[in-house]
């Protein structure tokens, strides 16, 4: 039988809605609802930087020591869902979807963020993931999508919100630490990834939503409004796209 599926290249470019944000911006529950609410597909790009260092985490490599992390990356073979609901990410032949967001993960992965050609390589990766997704549109989100993975892309916006409100809601998702340990390791984080990209101030053209003040909905809503300025013509049709392989 010979196969029928035409090259990526060959495939329409599906647009692409780039939100940024620190930890506890709301980013990931906002990015997957917007998703739905277009039938977009969803991309968590922390999901590559996490899967990663709990592979290294596996191997008992060092997240801090660069040279460890490049040799254990050499073997990460990882796969993640782009379907808003139906979320999982997998290493090899394990199923990484809740094993990732385990405190020791989460202190492990700046380290692993840190490493420049582990950062080129998930960026090819994440552009070709949107490009293969078969979507209409992707909603991509991370920490230099913005500005990095997708800077072309019709929509980019950082999500933001106050320190204290981000540690707030992560505390409430996170179970098994107290308030004070769950705001400590979130600035500690936040700190340690800033050194690496810039993801509390917008870049030229991004706009900004600020959700201290919002609930979950009118997050989403404050999303889905930016899209529809940013694409008035049809808010539903694909828009021209910054997704490109390659770059
Ligand atoms: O978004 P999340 O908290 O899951 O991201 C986990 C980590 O992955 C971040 O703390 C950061 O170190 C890294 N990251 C990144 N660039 C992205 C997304 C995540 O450096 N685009």
């Amino acid at each position: 039988m010979t196969d029928q599926t035409p090259p990526a290249d060959a495939l329409p470019s599906p647009a692409i809605v780039a939100i940024d944000g620190p930890a506890g911006s709301g980013k990931s529950s906002v990015s997957k609802q917007v998703a739905r609410r277009l039938g977009f597909g969803y991309l968590d790009t922390g999901a590559a930087y996490r899967a990663l260092a709990w592979h290294a985490l596996e191997h008992g490599v060092d997240t801090a020591d660069e040279a460890s992390v490049l040799r254990v990356a050499d073997d990460f073979d990882y796969a993640i869902s782009l379907d808003p609901d139906a979320y999982w990410v997998r290493v090899g032949r394990h199923d990484v979807t809740a094993a990732i967001r385990e405190p020791r993960v989460t202190d492990a992965v700046s380290g692993v963020a840190r490493v420049p050609a582990v950062r080129e390589a998930v960026n090819a990766l994440f552009r070709a993931l949107v490009a293969a997704s078969g979507r209409p549109g992707v909603v991509v989100e991370g920490r230099d999508i913005t500005t990095v993975v997708a800077p072309d892309a019709p929509v980019r916006i950082l999500l933001t919100a106050a320190p204290e409100v981000r540690a707030a809601r992560r505390s409430a998702e996170v179970t098994t630490q107290d308030a004070a340990t769950v705001a400590a390791a979130l600035h500690r984080r936040d700190a340690s990834d800033s050194a690496v990209v810039d993801f509390l101030t917008a870049a030229p053209g991004v706009d900004v939503v600020d959700s201290t003040h919002l609930d979950f909905e009118q997050t989403v809503d404050a999303v889905l409004d930016v899209i529809r300025r940013a694409r008035p013509a049809n808010a539903d049709d694909p828009a021209p796209t910054g997704a490109r392989n390659g770059r």
